[in-house]
């Protein structure tokens, strides 16, 4: 196995990709660094709609959808579109394997766990590994399966009825792909329960195809894990172009790519699919880049033991339906498989552990089953890297008296004075200077917010809706921190009694500052408690303790 860097998506990790633009030209190490941000700040978007829908029980959207709410709210210029595009487009299409318009905003990645940092290469191909679990088993290939028959109906176990002759058992673990299952081409007797019939048909079932160049010998940068490929408009383009020659030593080059695309490239003739694939490669190495050897493609979606590549959360489904499909039928049927795994579907290791975890139910041995690792959410993961990609990049762009002039405040303030300094410093640079005049109104009350505010010098008066005085707040007080936990309204009124000097922090960056230092966020709470029980007078203690007869 070769590690091969990167963030467990197919870009081999940001710090290592080239990002190949226009021209050719390898963008700058700034220049790629500002497609992320412009991207992670497109993911915030995403990802605060979909805990505003949450929220309001909305319903699911698709990512498409949400995307162009984001977009259209925003003023990007094309160079900028097409960026956030490619980004975009590695996700959901070349790593879901969904376009987006198929894809749930709410449910893609829910509960999704990752298993360390970075992308491992199976030198000798994946097979390697399937061959070691098959050791000492007795496997039948080139058996198809076309009927299984369970249940009351079949009396006890199992007929498994393939092309080589009928199969009786206790019981089967099927591991058929989704694909195969929405076919309806192995038949049921009887049907499977409706439920899980609904599973069936409402989670999405993904393409990925992989077209290789095979060469004469390597003519690219040979140690060049991945090339990001951002030449052109993303819509009929893969987004990446994979060196072979750096991982299992032949020249080769591999384009991925999802969603509709990869069924057009499956299905267009070998002939267009090569002076595809070479005016990628002349794209990115230039024209006199040579013409392959040879050239190969995946076909997963032709294939009827496939139908696709792997399962993706589509609009309207929910890792709800992974649960359903994997619940055993009448205690003989078992499923397994990738799409049946709820914490990592689409991979290999969820394949794996969805058969371990099946083996376990019909040994009711729960000895089996692989001891539970420590494991990070995706979601979060995600949110945390984008968090210190933004800290990184704001406190690089700002000088030094600058951001101890900022701490000078916040350390001062009354709500950011318990956070720890290291911590006080990143969250310094986030903020940025507003002034207010006379009367001016900083919040509303009701009215969405969207930042909080530190009065730097001036003063400011706030009042509750009944016109309750709540306080005049000058120096190193805050302002509008409430309605980030309230719905993204604010709950008082601000005016500035006279002109006023302030720094202002988006609910974005504050949120992605308290994820990634929990430390602040109970520091935080703290504050916001003793605010409260002062504002509405001391708790009685022996409100804390149950009323006679009481459950509390
Ligand atoms: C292009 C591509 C790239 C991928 N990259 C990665 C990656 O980098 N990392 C990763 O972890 N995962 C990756 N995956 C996903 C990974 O390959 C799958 O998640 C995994 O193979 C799923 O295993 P499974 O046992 O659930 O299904 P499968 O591997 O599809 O096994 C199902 C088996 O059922 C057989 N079958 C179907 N119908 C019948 C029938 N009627 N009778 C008998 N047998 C039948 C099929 O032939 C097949 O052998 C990739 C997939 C694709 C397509």
């Amino acid at each position: 196995i070769m590690f091969v860097g990167g963030d467990s998506s197919y870009s081999g990790g940001w710090e290592q990709l080239v990002l190949v633009g226009a021209d050719g030209r390898h963008l700058s190490q700034a220049e790629k660094l500002d497609t992320i941000l412009l991207a992670d700040s497109v993911r915030d978007e995403l990802d605060s709609l979909r805990r505003e829908r949450l929220a309001s029980t909305a319903g699911d959207v698709s990512m498409r959808d949400a995307l162009e709410q984001v977009m259209t709210s925003k003023d990007f210029s094309d160079d900028e579109r097409h960026a956030i595009d490619w980004h975009m487009t590695l996700t959901m299409r070349d790593d879901c394997g969904a376009d987006d318009p198929a894809l749930s905003l709410l449910w893609w990645d829910e509960g999704y766990e990752v298993y360390g940092y970075g992308d491992s290469v199976f030198v000798n191909g994946f097979t390697t590994m399937t061959e070691s679990l098959a050791t000492g088993l007795d496997i039948r290939l080139k058996h198809v399966v076309r009927r299984i028959e369970y249940g009351r109906s079949h009396g006890a176990g199992v007929s498994v009825s393939t092309d080589q002759g009928t199969f009786d058992a206790d019981a089967v673990v099927v591991t058929l792909p989704l694909g195969v299952l929405k076919e309806r081409s192995v038949e049921f007797a009887p049907a499977l329960p409706p439920e899980k019939q609904r599973a069936i048909a409402r989670l999405g079932m993904g393409q990925l195809a992989k077209v290789v160049l095979l060469y004469k010998k390597v003519f690219w940068p040979r140690d060049q894990y991945v090339f990001g490929y951002m030449c052109r408009p993303v819509q009929d383009r893969p987004t990446m172009v994979v060196n072979l020659a750096k991982t299992h030593d032949v020249a080769a080059l591999v384009l991925l790519a999802g969603g509709s695309l990869a069924r057009r490239i499956e299905t267009m003739p070998m002939a267009e699919c090569e002076s595809w694939a070479l005016s990628v490669v002349r794209d990115v190495f230039g024209d006199s880049a040579p013409r392959p050897k040879s050239v190969e493609r995946t076909q997963w979606n032709i294939d009827p033991f496939s139908r696709g590549s792997y399962m993706y959360v589509a609009v309207g489904s929910s890792p709800q339906d992974i649960a359903a499909l994997a619940d055993p039928v009448a205690d003989t049927l078992y499923f397994a498989g990738e799409a049946t795994y709820r914490y990592h579907w689409a991979g290999a290791h969820g394949a794996f552990a969805s058969g371990v975890r099946e083996a376990a139910r019909i040994l009711d041995d729960p000895a089996v089953l692989i001891p539970r690792s420590f494991t990070e959410n995706r979601r979060w993961r995600d949110a945390m890297m984008r968090a210190t990609r933004l800290f990184n990049a704001m406190s690089s762009s700002m000088d030094v008296a600058e951001i101890d002039s900022r701490v000078g405040l916040l350390v001062n303030s009354d709500i950011f004075s318990k956070v720890p300094p290291n911590e006080l410093r990143v969250l310094a640079t986030m903020f940025e200077p507003v002034s207010f005049q006379p009367k001016d109104l900083v919040c509303e009350i009701d009215a969405p917010a969207s930042c909080i505010y530190v009065v730097a010098s001036g003063r400011v008066e706030v009042r509750l809706g009944d016109g309750t005085l709540v306080g005049e707040y000058g120096r190193g007080k805050l302002v509008g921190e409430y309605g980030l936990f309230h719905g993204g309204r604010h709950t008082a009124t601000a005016v500035a009694l006279e002109r006023t000097d302030a720094f202002a922090l988006d609910y974005q960056r504050f949120q992605r500052f308290l994820l990634a230092f929990p430390e602040s966020m109970f520091a935080l709470l703290q504050v916001t408690v003793a605010r409260l029980i002062t504002q509405n007078g001391t708790p009685r203690p022996e409100s804390l303790v149950p009323e006679s007869g009481g459950t509390r």
